[in-house]
């Protein structure tokens, strides 16, 4: 069974690919920054998981932390997950989003180096490289072209997954669309959107202020990207995939089926409002992604569709609201 290591375990993706590996029956490592409430709680739900206390701006410490596991495959979901947060933090966004990476690779082809084993790495790039990307939809051959402080780190460390890569490292960078579940943060506008929505159903009143109503995304179900990065960690050859649905929504649409999900009918334009403060300083208009690739050549296809996804997002967050009544 692979011994797997994993920065970035207490987040989103992190939580899931450490389910999966679990059941897998593989032995999980986990890159935690501090013995914070977050770590704890990981810590009580996955007993099991080997949690290591470490930095990643501390490079040097990083480095010794891989050389000590040994892992068959290291995922790197670790950095900041939050353009908006790149914004304030750009340098603290290059550091942990993109030199920490190269500072993974460096330390896996190490390891690999020394024990003569395959260390299959992935990296968990973003389709926030593309920037404002001229064409739709994006692919593996479209320019990385960032418009932010988090897509220029993201950028650097794809970059840097395919010069490892041409050192005889498996890298795979899997570029991957905007992914959700009910593990996200309100922080993104999905769950934000979700959470509104499941308070605004149970009280009948309430307003959901947002910024940018038509910016377009492509919403995909993040355990089904998670299963696309364990798919090219075991490919045969490493390489850049783009994970994405194919489908783009706007935020209008996503507060609609939220809203209606949450059973307040046609009324839900009432409890939308535009907050000129959300407008982002710029934005990525339209993204959406072609996985013809990962379909092709990882076997890989989204599993659960937009409406989909909504509703098991307020669902959840309504089920919240009762457990807290
Ligand atoms: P991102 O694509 O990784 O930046 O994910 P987000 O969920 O943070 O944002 C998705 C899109 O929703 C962006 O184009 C935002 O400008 C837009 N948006 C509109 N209103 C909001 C809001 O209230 N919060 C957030 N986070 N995004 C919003």
């Amino acid at each position: 069974m692979p011994r797997v290591f994993i920065t970035g375990i207490t987040g989103q993706d992190g939580g899931y690919l450490a389910e999966q590996m679990l059941a897998e029956g593989a032995e999980v490592h986990g890159l935690v920054h501090a013995e914070d409430g977050t770590a704890a709680a990981f810590r009580a739900a996955h007993p099991e998981v080997h949690l290591h206390h470490g930095d990643l701006a501390d490079a040097t410490g990083l480095r010794s932390l891989v050389n000590e596991i040994e892992p068959d495959e290291l995922f790197n979901f670790a950095g900041i997950s939050s353009v908006a947060y790149s914004w304030e933090h750009p340098i603290v966004t290059a550091e942990l989003s993109g030199v920490a990476a190269a500072v993974l690779f460096q330390a896996a082809l190490q390891v690999q180096d020394r024990t003569g084993r395959r260390v299959a790495c992935v990296q968990a790039s973003s389709s926030e490289i593309f920037g404002n990307a001229p064409s739709w939809p994006q692919n593996e051959g479209t320019p990385v072209d960032p418009v932010s402080p988090y897509g220029a780190a993201k950028a650097y460390a794809h970059h840097m997954a395919g010069v490892y890569r041409g050192k005889g490292l498996h890298v795979a960078s899997c570029i991957l669309f905007n992914h959700e579940s009910p593990r996200r943060p309100t922080t993104f506008v999905t769950r934000k959107i979700t959470a509104a929505a499941a308070r605004i159903g149970a009280e009948g009143t309430g307003i959901l202020r947002l910024g940018n109503l038509d910016a377009r995304r492509d919403w995909g179900w993040a355990p089904d990207y998670v299963d696309a990065m364990v798919r090219a960690a075991r490919h045969s050859t490493a390489d850049d995939f783009v994970i994405a649905t194919g489908q783009t929504h706007t935020v209008a649409e996503f507060a609609e089926a939220a809203l209606r999900r949450a059973g307040v009918g046609d009324s839900w334009r009432d409890h939308v409002e535009v907050d000129p403060e959300l407008f982002r300083p710029i934005d990525t208009a339209t993204m959406v992604g072609d996985a013809a690739k990962a379909r092709r050549e990882l076997g890989w296809a989204p599993t659960v569709p937009f409406d989909e996804l909504v509703g098991r997002m307020v669902d959840h967050d309504v089920e919240l609201l009762r457990a807290s009544a």
